[in-house]
Protein backbone atom coordinates (compact mmCIF):
# COMPACT_ATOMS: atom_id res chain seq x y z
CA UNK A 1 0.00 0.00 0.00
CA UNK A 2 0.95 3.28 -0.64
CA UNK A 3 0.06 5.53 2.61
CA UNK A 4 0.81 8.85 1.33
CA UNK A 5 2.60 10.57 -2.02
CA UNK A 6 3.62 14.29 -1.46
CA UNK A 7 1.24 16.08 -3.56
CA UNK A 8 3.37 18.06 -4.98
CA UNK A 9 5.02 15.98 -7.97
CA UNK A 10 6.23 18.22 -10.53
CA UNK A 11 8.82 19.99 -13.23
CA UNK A 12 11.48 18.82 -10.97
CA UNK A 13 10.77 15.26 -11.07
CA UNK A 14 10.95 15.53 -15.24
CA UNK A 15 14.29 16.40 -14.46
CA UNK A 16 15.56 13.96 -11.95
CA UNK A 17 13.44 11.10 -14.06
CA UNK A 18 15.84 12.21 -16.55
CA UNK A 19 18.59 11.15 -15.56
CA UNK A 20 17.92 7.41 -15.06
CA UNK A 21 14.91 7.47 -17.64
CA UNK A 22 12.84 6.32 -14.97
CA UNK A 23 9.19 7.83 -14.52
CA UNK A 24 7.90 7.99 -11.15
CA UNK A 25 4.82 7.00 -11.41
CA UNK A 26 6.34 3.71 -12.56
CA UNK A 27 8.54 3.77 -9.49
CA UNK A 28 5.80 4.53 -7.32
CA UNK A 29 3.53 1.89 -8.34
CA UNK A 30 6.01 -1.04 -7.92
CA UNK A 31 6.79 0.71 -4.43
CA UNK A 32 4.80 -1.23 -1.67
CA UNK A 33 5.59 0.46 1.19
CA UNK A 34 4.03 1.44 4.70
CA UNK A 35 6.03 4.73 4.82
CA UNK A 36 6.05 8.22 2.68
CA UNK A 37 6.94 9.31 -0.45
CA UNK A 38 8.28 12.56 -1.26
CA UNK A 39 9.03 13.82 -4.54
CA UNK A 40 9.50 16.91 -6.38
CA UNK A 41 11.16 19.63 -4.41
CA UNK A 42 10.28 18.43 -1.07
CA UNK A 43 12.48 14.91 -1.90
CA UNK A 44 14.92 17.83 -3.23
CA UNK A 45 14.86 19.58 -0.06
CA UNK A 46 15.69 17.05 1.78
CA UNK A 47 18.27 14.83 0.01
CA UNK A 48 19.60 17.42 -2.88
CA UNK A 49 22.12 18.97 -0.25
CA UNK A 50 24.56 18.08 2.44
CA UNK A 51 26.87 19.12 5.05
CA UNK A 52 29.77 19.80 2.22
CA UNK A 53 27.31 22.15 0.73
CA UNK A 54 29.15 21.58 -2.66
CA UNK A 55 26.94 19.42 -4.55
CA UNK A 56 23.13 19.28 -5.60
CA UNK A 57 21.66 16.84 -7.29
CA UNK A 58 17.97 15.96 -7.25
CA UNK A 59 16.63 12.11 -6.13
CA UNK A 60 13.38 10.99 -8.40
CA UNK A 61 11.65 10.51 -4.83
CA UNK A 62 12.69 10.41 -1.28
CA UNK A 63 11.45 7.59 1.04
CA UNK A 64 10.93 7.44 4.54
CA UNK A 65 10.50 4.48 5.72
CA UNK A 66 8.65 3.06 9.01
CA UNK A 67 11.16 0.04 9.32
CA UNK A 68 13.22 -2.47 7.49
CA UNK A 69 10.94 -3.80 5.45
CA UNK A 70 10.24 -0.73 3.43
CA UNK A 71 13.69 -0.02 2.69
CA UNK A 72 13.74 -3.47 1.52
CA UNK A 73 10.36 -2.86 -0.70
CA UNK A 74 12.56 -0.07 -2.02
CA UNK A 75 16.05 -1.83 -2.83
CA UNK A 76 13.21 -4.55 -4.90
CA UNK A 77 11.60 -1.78 -6.44
CA UNK A 78 14.94 -0.31 -7.50
CA UNK A 79 16.34 -4.33 -8.58
CA UNK A 80 13.14 -4.42 -11.14
CA UNK A 81 13.86 -1.42 -12.75
CA UNK A 82 16.11 -0.30 -15.42
CA UNK A 83 17.98 2.18 -13.86
CA UNK A 84 17.36 2.91 -10.16
CA UNK A 85 19.29 3.24 -7.64
CA UNK A 86 19.17 3.63 -3.63
CA UNK A 87 20.91 5.84 -0.93
CA UNK A 88 20.62 5.35 2.87
CA UNK A 89 21.02 9.03 4.04
CA UNK A 90 21.59 9.54 7.82
CA UNK A 91 21.73 12.97 8.54
CA UNK A 92 23.26 14.34 5.43
CA UNK A 93 26.52 15.33 7.13
CA UNK A 94 28.22 13.89 4.15
CA UNK A 95 30.69 16.61 2.47
CA UNK A 96 30.76 15.54 -1.52
CA UNK A 97 27.12 14.09 -1.92
CA UNK A 98 28.01 10.41 -0.67
CA UNK A 99 24.64 9.83 0.41
CA UNK A 100 23.24 11.51 -2.55
CA UNK A 101 21.00 9.49 -5.41
CA UNK A 102 20.96 11.35 -8.90
CA UNK A 103 17.51 10.54 -9.99
CA UNK A 104 17.44 7.91 -7.68
CA UNK A 105 15.67 6.72 -4.47
CA UNK A 106 17.15 8.36 -0.80
CA UNK A 107 15.77 6.05 2.33
CA UNK A 108 15.82 8.82 5.20
CA UNK A 109 17.10 6.92 7.82
CA UNK A 110 15.86 9.41 10.21
CA UNK A 111 12.12 8.49 10.12
CA UNK A 112 13.22 5.39 11.03
CA UNK A 113 14.92 6.86 14.06
CA UNK A 114 12.92 5.33 17.39
CA UNK A 115 12.31 2.25 15.78
CA UNK A 116 14.52 0.68 18.61
CA UNK A 117 16.00 1.11 21.97
CA UNK A 118 16.95 -1.23 24.29
CA UNK A 119 19.37 -1.66 26.98
CA UNK A 120 20.75 -5.80 27.05
CA UNK A 121 23.24 -7.07 29.51
CA UNK A 122 25.19 -10.34 28.50
CA UNK A 123 28.46 -11.95 30.24
CA UNK A 124 30.48 -9.47 28.07
CA UNK A 125 28.72 -6.57 29.40
CA UNK A 126 26.26 -4.06 28.55
CA UNK A 127 24.83 -3.12 25.07
CA UNK A 128 21.60 -1.04 23.40
CA UNK A 129 20.18 -2.10 20.37
CA UNK A 130 19.58 1.22 18.89
CA UNK A 131 17.93 2.45 14.57
CA UNK A 132 20.09 2.74 12.00
CA UNK A 133 19.01 6.17 11.57
CA UNK A 134 19.33 7.48 15.21
CA UNK A 135 21.46 10.42 15.84
CA UNK A 136 24.55 9.70 18.31
CA UNK A 137 23.18 12.58 21.06
CA UNK A 138 19.88 10.63 21.37
CA UNK A 139 21.68 8.01 22.22
CA UNK A 140 24.35 9.24 24.97
CA UNK A 141 21.45 11.31 26.25
CA UNK A 142 19.06 8.51 26.56
CA UNK A 143 21.77 5.66 27.86
CA UNK A 144 23.07 8.19 30.76
CA UNK A 145 19.69 9.64 32.07
CA UNK A 146 17.99 5.89 32.08
CA UNK A 147 20.80 3.62 32.55
CA UNK A 148 23.96 5.32 33.95
CA UNK A 149 25.79 3.94 30.63
CA UNK A 150 27.22 5.15 27.97
CA UNK A 151 29.17 3.91 24.38
CA UNK A 152 32.74 3.59 24.90
CA UNK A 153 33.92 5.51 21.76
CA UNK A 154 32.42 8.48 20.22
CA UNK A 155 32.98 10.86 17.41
CA UNK A 156 33.38 14.83 18.24
CA UNK A 157 30.13 15.64 16.80
CA UNK A 158 26.89 14.12 17.70
CA UNK A 159 24.74 15.22 15.46
CA UNK A 160 25.42 12.13 13.19
CA UNK A 161 23.50 8.82 12.75
CA UNK A 162 24.66 5.34 13.80
CA UNK A 163 24.64 4.22 10.61
CA UNK A 164 26.12 7.04 8.58
CA UNK A 165 29.34 7.00 10.78
CA UNK A 166 29.62 2.80 11.13
CA UNK A 167 29.48 3.18 7.38
CA UNK A 168 32.71 5.05 7.66
CA UNK A 169 34.44 4.34 10.90
CA UNK A 170 33.67 6.92 13.82
CA UNK A 171 36.80 7.95 15.12
CA UNK A 172 37.20 10.22 18.15
CA UNK A 173 39.21 10.95 21.03
CA UNK A 174 38.49 7.68 22.77
CA UNK A 175 39.52 5.25 19.92
CA UNK A 176 42.98 4.95 20.66
CA UNK A 177 41.80 2.58 23.38
CA UNK A 178 38.33 1.05 22.32
CA UNK A 179 39.08 1.48 18.25
CA UNK A 180 36.48 3.29 16.13
CA UNK A 181 32.92 3.14 16.57
CA UNK A 182 32.97 -0.09 14.48
CA UNK A 183 35.18 -1.60 16.77
CA UNK A 184 32.44 -1.33 19.50
CA UNK A 185 29.14 -2.62 17.85
CA UNK A 186 28.94 -6.58 17.77
CA UNK A 187 25.33 -7.30 15.77
CA UNK A 188 23.53 -5.33 13.17
CA UNK A 189 20.15 -5.90 11.12
CA UNK A 190 21.12 -5.06 7.41
CA UNK A 191 18.89 -4.90 4.65
CA UNK A 192 21.23 -5.57 1.71
CA UNK A 193 21.88 -4.72 -2.02
CA UNK A 194 19.95 -7.83 -3.11
CA UNK A 195 16.85 -6.75 -1.18
CA UNK A 196 17.65 -9.31 1.99
CA UNK A 197 17.00 -8.55 5.19
CA UNK A 198 19.63 -10.19 7.34
CA UNK A 199 20.82 -10.32 11.45
CA UNK A 200 24.62 -10.23 11.17
CA UNK A 201 27.72 -10.89 13.59
CA UNK A 202 30.99 -11.66 14.46
CA UNK A 203 29.75 -15.61 14.70
CA UNK A 204 26.86 -14.97 12.12
CA UNK A 205 26.52 -13.85 8.72
CA UNK A 206 29.83 -12.70 9.69
CA UNK A 207 31.40 -12.06 6.18
CA UNK A 208 28.22 -9.50 5.85
CA UNK A 209 28.62 -7.90 9.40
CA UNK A 210 32.28 -6.82 8.80
CA UNK A 211 31.77 -5.67 4.91
CA UNK A 212 29.05 -2.95 6.02
CA UNK A 213 31.30 -1.59 8.86
CA UNK A 214 33.57 0.83 7.20
CA UNK A 215 31.70 -0.33 3.93
CA UNK A 216 30.81 3.08 2.74
CA UNK A 217 27.30 2.12 2.38
CA UNK A 218 27.89 0.15 -0.60
CA UNK A 219 26.52 -3.86 0.85
CA UNK A 220 23.85 -3.04 2.89
CA UNK A 221 21.86 -0.34 4.41
CA UNK A 222 22.03 -0.68 8.58
CA UNK A 223 18.84 -0.44 10.19
CA UNK A 224 20.01 -1.54 14.27
CA UNK A 225 23.21 -1.90 15.77
CA UNK A 226 23.87 -3.43 19.15
CA UNK A 227 26.40 -0.84 20.48
CA UNK A 228 28.68 -1.40 23.41
CA UNK A 229 28.15 0.30 26.93
CA UNK A 230 30.10 1.01 29.88
CA UNK A 231 29.46 3.24 33.11
CA UNK A 232 29.10 6.10 32.02
CA UNK A 233 31.54 8.65 34.42
CA UNK A 234 29.90 11.59 35.95
CA UNK A 235 32.59 14.38 35.29
CA UNK A 236 35.70 15.22 33.04
CA UNK A 237 38.56 16.73 33.55
CA UNK A 238 39.32 18.95 30.14
CA UNK A 239 42.88 19.63 29.43
CA UNK A 240 44.77 21.55 26.80
CA UNK A 241 48.32 21.89 26.10
CA UNK A 242 50.73 23.45 23.92
CA UNK A 243 53.78 22.79 22.44
CA UNK A 244 55.79 24.66 19.71
CA UNK A 245 57.82 21.54 18.12
CA UNK A 246 55.84 18.66 16.30
CA UNK A 247 58.16 15.69 17.78
CA UNK A 248 58.04 16.62 21.42
CA UNK A 249 53.77 16.81 20.65
CA UNK A 250 54.04 13.78 18.77
CA UNK A 251 56.36 12.00 21.02
CA UNK A 252 53.86 13.24 24.27
CA UNK A 253 51.02 12.25 21.99
CA UNK A 254 52.23 8.53 21.26
CA UNK A 255 53.50 7.84 24.57
CA UNK A 256 49.77 8.65 26.05
CA UNK A 257 47.85 6.34 23.57
CA UNK A 258 50.26 3.83 24.01
CA UNK A 259 49.86 3.54 27.87
CA UNK A 260 48.39 0.71 29.46
CA UNK A 261 44.38 0.56 29.32
CA UNK A 262 43.31 2.76 32.33
CA UNK A 263 46.39 4.46 33.34
CA UNK A 264 46.31 7.13 30.59
CA UNK A 265 43.70 9.71 30.05
CA UNK A 266 40.44 8.66 28.69
CA UNK A 267 40.05 10.86 25.91
CA UNK A 268 43.42 12.23 23.16
CA UNK A 269 43.00 14.45 20.34
CA UNK A 270 45.32 17.32 19.06
CA UNK A 271 45.53 20.32 16.66
CA UNK A 272 47.68 22.50 15.12
CA UNK A 273 46.62 26.17 15.09
CA UNK A 274 48.47 29.05 13.62
CA UNK A 275 51.13 31.00 15.95
CA UNK A 276 48.86 34.60 16.03
CA UNK A 277 46.08 36.53 17.36
CA UNK A 278 44.01 35.43 14.51
CA UNK A 279 40.57 34.88 16.15
CA UNK A 280 39.58 31.70 13.76
CA UNK A 281 42.82 30.65 13.48
CA UNK A 282 45.35 31.18 16.22
CA UNK A 283 46.01 31.63 20.07
CA UNK A 284 42.20 32.21 20.87
CA UNK A 285 40.88 29.01 19.80
CA UNK A 286 43.21 27.58 22.24
CA UNK A 287 41.91 28.37 25.56
CA UNK A 288 38.64 26.80 27.30
CA UNK A 289 36.85 29.19 29.25
CA UNK A 290 36.50 32.96 28.98
CA UNK A 291 38.15 33.68 31.86
CA UNK A 292 41.22 31.99 30.41
CA UNK A 293 44.15 33.93 28.53
CA UNK A 294 46.74 32.66 26.33
CA UNK A 295 49.97 34.34 26.70
CA UNK A 296 52.41 34.61 24.01
CA UNK A 297 54.99 35.67 26.27
CA UNK A 298 54.99 32.18 27.78
CA UNK A 299 56.41 30.93 23.65
CA UNK A 300 60.35 30.44 23.40
CA UNK A 301 61.23 33.24 20.88
CA UNK A 302 62.25 30.10 18.28
CA UNK A 303 58.19 29.07 17.65
CA UNK A 304 57.66 28.69 14.26
CA UNK A 305 54.74 29.46 12.70
CA UNK A 306 52.51 27.10 13.43
CA UNK A 307 51.68 25.65 16.91
CA UNK A 308 50.85 22.26 18.43
CA UNK A 309 47.99 21.52 21.13
CA UNK A 310 47.25 18.02 22.55
CA UNK A 311 43.53 17.87 24.17
CA UNK A 312 43.38 15.53 27.08
CA UNK A 313 40.05 14.76 28.99
CA UNK A 314 39.87 12.50 32.22
CA UNK A 315 36.64 11.24 33.54
CA UNK A 316 35.70 10.56 37.58
CA UNK A 317 32.70 10.35 39.37
CA UNK A 318 30.93 12.23 41.91
CA UNK A 319 32.33 10.55 44.73
CA UNK A 320 35.92 10.89 43.63
CA UNK A 321 37.66 13.83 45.59
CA UNK A 322 39.16 16.96 44.03
CA UNK A 323 42.49 15.72 45.42
CA UNK A 324 42.39 12.29 43.47
CA UNK A 325 41.60 13.52 40.49
CA UNK A 326 44.36 16.71 40.95
CA UNK A 327 47.31 13.45 41.64
CA UNK A 328 46.14 11.51 38.70
CA UNK A 329 46.30 14.30 36.12
CA UNK A 330 49.84 15.44 37.70
CA UNK A 331 51.02 11.70 37.38
CA UNK A 332 50.45 12.12 33.44
CA UNK A 333 50.86 15.78 33.09
CA UNK A 334 54.38 15.75 34.64
CA UNK A 335 55.76 13.14 32.15
CA UNK A 336 54.81 15.48 29.12
CA UNK A 337 57.37 18.32 27.59
CA UNK A 338 54.83 21.06 27.02
CA UNK A 339 55.12 25.28 27.42
CA UNK A 340 55.01 26.00 30.76
CA UNK A 341 52.08 28.21 31.00
CA UNK A 342 50.19 27.03 28.71
CA UNK A 343 48.03 25.12 30.08
CA UNK A 344 44.36 25.04 30.28
CA UNK A 345 41.86 23.26 32.23
CA UNK A 346 38.13 22.53 32.94
CA UNK A 347 35.98 20.34 34.59
CA UNK A 348 32.53 19.69 32.89
CA UNK A 349 29.55 17.04 33.11
CA UNK A 350 30.51 14.32 31.06
CA UNK A 351 27.51 14.64 28.98
CA UNK A 352 28.45 18.44 27.98
CA UNK A 353 31.65 17.44 27.22
CA UNK A 354 30.66 15.09 24.73
CA UNK A 355 27.98 17.33 23.26
CA UNK A 356 30.75 20.16 23.18
CA UNK A 357 30.87 20.66 19.61
CA UNK A 358 26.79 21.61 19.49
CA UNK A 359 27.59 24.83 21.09
CA UNK A 360 30.17 25.41 17.89
CA UNK A 361 27.56 24.40 15.56
CA UNK A 362 25.09 27.03 17.51
CA UNK A 363 27.89 29.49 17.06
CA UNK A 364 28.09 28.85 13.88
CA UNK A 365 24.61 28.66 12.99
CA UNK A 366 24.33 31.89 14.12
CA UNK A 367 27.58 33.38 11.96
CA UNK A 368 26.67 31.94 8.97
CA UNK A 369 29.71 29.40 8.62
CA UNK A 370 26.74 26.03 9.52
CA UNK A 371 25.29 26.87 5.49
CA UNK A 372 28.52 27.83 3.25
CA UNK A 373 30.34 25.10 1.77
CA UNK A 374 32.52 22.58 4.15
CA UNK A 375 35.61 21.64 1.79
CA UNK A 376 36.73 19.20 3.81
CA UNK A 377 39.85 16.95 3.91
CA UNK A 378 40.06 14.16 6.22
CA UNK A 379 43.23 11.58 5.63
CA UNK A 380 44.90 8.88 8.06
CA UNK A 381 49.17 9.26 7.56
CA UNK A 382 51.54 6.98 8.81
CA UNK A 383 53.63 7.54 11.74
CA UNK A 384 56.33 6.94 9.69
CA UNK A 385 55.72 9.93 7.36
CA UNK A 386 53.37 12.26 9.94
CA UNK A 387 57.08 14.56 10.38
CA UNK A 388 56.92 14.89 6.66
CA UNK A 389 53.50 15.72 6.28
CA UNK A 390 53.64 18.79 9.15
CA UNK A 391 56.86 20.09 7.10
CA UNK A 392 54.88 20.44 4.04
CA UNK A 393 51.38 20.91 4.89
CA UNK A 394 50.92 22.13 8.33
CA UNK A 395 54.16 24.46 8.12
CA UNK A 396 53.58 25.78 4.54
CA UNK A 397 50.24 24.81 2.49
CA UNK A 398 48.22 25.24 5.77
CA UNK A 399 50.41 27.53 7.69
CA UNK A 400 48.01 30.51 7.82
CA UNK A 401 45.07 27.76 8.85
CA UNK A 402 41.95 26.71 7.02
CA UNK A 403 39.15 29.00 8.66
CA UNK A 404 38.32 26.11 11.60
CA UNK A 405 40.21 22.97 13.45
CA UNK A 406 43.05 21.33 11.77
CA UNK A 407 43.09 18.18 13.89
CA UNK A 408 45.99 15.94 14.10
CA UNK A 409 46.42 12.59 16.97
CA UNK A 410 47.54 9.59 16.62
CA UNK A 411 45.64 6.09 16.62
CA UNK A 412 46.35 2.59 17.52
CA UNK A 413 45.60 0.13 14.36
CA UNK A 414 45.36 -3.02 16.60
CA UNK A 415 42.39 -1.53 17.78
CA UNK A 416 40.82 -1.65 14.57
CA UNK A 417 39.33 -5.35 13.21
CA UNK A 418 41.07 -5.59 10.07
CA UNK A 419 37.97 -7.93 8.22
CA UNK A 420 36.35 -4.53 8.17
CA UNK A 421 36.29 -2.74 4.94
CA UNK A 422 37.61 0.56 6.17
CA UNK A 423 41.64 1.00 4.92
CA UNK A 424 44.45 1.64 7.15
CA UNK A 425 47.96 3.32 6.44
CA UNK A 426 50.59 0.65 7.18
CA UNK A 427 52.08 0.23 11.30
CA UNK A 428 50.52 0.34 14.56
CA UNK A 429 50.81 4.12 14.77
CA UNK A 430 48.82 5.79 12.45
CA UNK A 431 47.58 9.84 12.81
CA UNK A 432 44.53 11.09 11.77
CA UNK A 433 44.51 14.53 10.38
CA UNK A 434 41.16 16.51 9.44
CA UNK A 435 41.35 19.86 7.59
CA UNK A 436 38.08 20.88 8.99
CA UNK A 437 37.22 24.56 6.49
CA UNK A 438 34.73 26.99 7.61
CA UNK A 439 34.14 29.50 4.54
CA UNK A 440 32.56 32.83 5.48
CA UNK A 441 29.68 34.42 4.57
CA UNK A 442 30.79 37.05 2.49
CA UNK A 443 33.46 35.02 0.33
CA UNK A 444 33.66 34.54 -3.33
CA UNK A 445 32.85 31.29 -5.01
CA UNK A 446 36.17 31.53 -6.05
CA UNK A 447 37.77 30.72 -2.36
CA UNK A 448 36.35 27.93 -2.10
CA UNK A 449 37.34 26.47 -5.26
CA UNK A 450 40.88 27.61 -4.08
CA UNK A 451 39.88 25.23 -0.79
CA UNK A 452 39.23 22.37 -2.98
CA UNK A 453 42.25 22.87 -5.15
CA UNK A 454 44.36 22.73 -2.04
CA UNK A 455 43.24 19.57 -0.58
CA UNK A 456 43.59 18.07 -4.11
CA UNK A 457 46.92 19.26 -4.08
CA UNK A 458 47.81 18.29 -0.44
CA UNK A 459 46.49 14.48 -1.83
CA UNK A 460 48.40 14.71 -5.21
CA UNK A 461 51.67 16.03 -2.99
CA UNK A 462 50.98 12.54 -0.51
CA UNK A 463 50.98 10.52 -3.85
CA UNK A 464 53.63 11.94 -5.61
CA UNK A 465 56.08 11.75 -2.36
CA UNK A 466 55.07 8.21 -1.55
CA UNK A 467 53.39 9.30 1.95
CA UNK A 468 51.98 6.24 3.54
CA UNK A 469 48.12 7.93 3.62
CA UNK A 470 44.57 6.66 3.50
CA UNK A 471 41.50 9.16 2.65
CA UNK A 472 38.88 9.36 5.41
CA UNK A 473 35.71 9.66 3.83
CA UNK A 474 37.46 8.97 0.65
CA UNK A 475 36.20 10.93 -3.00
CA UNK A 476 37.31 10.24 -5.88
CA UNK A 477 36.27 10.30 -9.45
CA UNK A 478 38.18 7.18 -11.24
CA UNK A 479 38.26 4.09 -10.90
CA UNK A 480 41.76 3.71 -10.70
CA UNK A 481 41.60 6.22 -7.95
CA UNK A 482 39.35 3.66 -6.13
CA UNK A 483 41.99 1.19 -6.67
CA UNK A 484 44.91 2.88 -5.83
CA UNK A 485 42.85 3.43 -2.02
CA UNK A 486 41.86 0.02 -1.57
CA UNK A 487 45.31 -1.41 -2.74
CA UNK A 488 45.57 -5.17 -1.81
CA UNK A 489 41.57 -4.85 -0.61
CA UNK A 490 40.27 -3.92 -3.59
CA UNK A 491 39.47 -7.19 -4.98
CA UNK A 492 38.09 -8.04 -1.48
CA UNK A 493 35.82 -4.92 -1.97
CA UNK A 494 34.49 -6.00 -5.36
CA UNK A 495 33.63 -9.71 -4.08
CA UNK A 496 31.52 -7.96 -1.41
CA UNK A 497 29.89 -5.66 -3.55
CA UNK A 498 29.20 -8.70 -6.03
CA UNK A 499 28.07 -10.69 -3.07
CA UNK A 500 25.76 -7.86 -1.31
CA UNK A 501 24.94 -5.59 -4.00
CA UNK A 502 25.35 -7.45 -7.09
CA UNK A 503 23.38 -4.59 -9.46
CA UNK A 504 25.41 -2.04 -7.51
CA UNK A 505 22.20 -0.37 -6.57
CA UNK A 506 23.31 1.14 -3.04
CA UNK A 507 24.85 4.42 -2.21
CA UNK A 508 25.67 5.95 -5.84
CA UNK A 509 27.01 9.28 -4.24
CA UNK A 510 30.27 7.20 -3.28
CA UNK A 511 30.87 7.22 -6.96
CA UNK A 512 32.74 3.83 -7.03
CA UNK A 513 30.05 0.86 -8.74
CA UNK A 514 28.13 2.00 -12.16
CA UNK A 515 24.86 0.44 -11.60
CA UNK A 516 24.41 -2.19 -13.65
CA UNK A 517 22.24 -2.40 -16.98
P1 LIG B 1 25.33 10.55 5.71
O1 LIG B 1 26.20 11.68 5.31
O2 LIG B 1 23.89 10.76 5.56
O3 LIG B 1 25.77 9.22 4.95
C1 LIG B 1 27.13 8.86 4.81
C2 LIG B 1 27.28 7.58 3.97
O4 LIG B 1 26.78 6.48 4.70
C3 LIG B 1 26.49 7.61 2.66
O5 LIG B 1 27.18 6.87 1.71
C4 LIG B 1 25.20 6.94 3.03
O6 LIG B 1 24.57 6.35 1.90
C5 LIG B 1 25.67 5.90 4.03
N1 LIG B 1 24.68 5.61 5.06
C6 LIG B 1 23.99 6.48 5.82
N2 LIG B 1 23.21 5.82 6.69
C7 LIG B 1 23.43 4.50 6.47
C8 LIG B 1 22.93 3.31 7.04
N3 LIG B 1 22.03 3.32 8.02
N4 LIG B 1 23.39 2.13 6.57
C9 LIG B 1 24.30 2.07 5.58
N5 LIG B 1 24.79 3.17 4.98
C10 LIG B 1 24.37 4.37 5.44
N6 LIG B 1 33.49 11.59 11.67
C11 LIG B 1 34.28 10.99 12.56
O7 LIG B 1 34.64 9.82 12.37
N7 LIG B 1 34.70 11.63 13.67
C12 LIG B 1 34.31 12.89 13.97
O8 LIG B 1 34.70 13.44 15.00
C13 LIG B 1 33.46 13.56 13.05
N8 LIG B 1 33.03 14.80 13.29
C14 LIG B 1 32.21 15.42 12.39
C15 LIG B 1 31.76 16.71 12.65
C16 LIG B 1 30.92 17.35 11.76
C17 LIG B 1 30.43 18.74 12.08
C18 LIG B 1 30.54 16.71 10.57
C19 LIG B 1 29.67 17.41 9.57
C20 LIG B 1 31.00 15.44 10.28
C21 LIG B 1 31.83 14.79 11.19
N9 LIG B 1 32.29 13.48 10.96
C22 LIG B 1 33.09 12.87 11.88
C23 LIG B 1 32.00 12.81 9.69
C24 LIG B 1 30.80 11.90 9.78
O9 LIG B 1 31.14 10.74 10.50
C25 LIG B 1 30.42 11.44 8.37
O10 LIG B 1 30.15 12.56 7.58
C26 LIG B 1 29.21 10.55 8.42
O11 LIG B 1 29.02 9.97 7.16
C27 LIG B 1 28.02 11.41 8.70
O12 LIG B 1 26.95 10.65 9.15
P2 LIG B 1 25.52 10.93 8.57
O13 LIG B 1 24.65 10.23 9.51
O14 LIG B 1 25.20 12.35 8.34
O15 LIG B 1 25.67 10.13 7.20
Amino acid sequence: MIAYIEPYFLDNDAEAASVTGQSFDGVSESLDIQGEILCGGAAADIAGKDFGGMNCVKPLAVVRPVGPEDIAGAVRAALRSDKLTVAARGNGHSINGQAMAEGGLVVDMRSTAENHFEVGFLPGGAFVDVSGGELWENVLKRCVSEYGLAPRSWTDYLGLTVGGTLSNAGVGGQAFRYGPQTSNVTELDVVTGNGDVVTCSEMENSELFFSVLGGLGQFGIITRARVLLQPAPDMVRWIRIVYTEFDEFTRDAEWLVSQKDESSFDYVEGFVFVNGDDPVNGWPIVPLHPDHDFDPTQLPQSSGSVLYCLELALHYRDSDSNSTVDKRVERLIGRLRFVEGLRFEVELPYVDFLLRVKRAEEIAKVNGTWETPHPWLNLFVSKRDIGEFDRTVFKELAKNGVGGPMLVYPLLRSRWNDRTSVVLPEGEIFYIVALLRFVPTCAKPSSVEKMVAQNQEIVQWCVRKGIDFKLYFPHYKSREEWIRHFGNRWSRFVDRKTMYDSMAILSPGQKIFNRAP
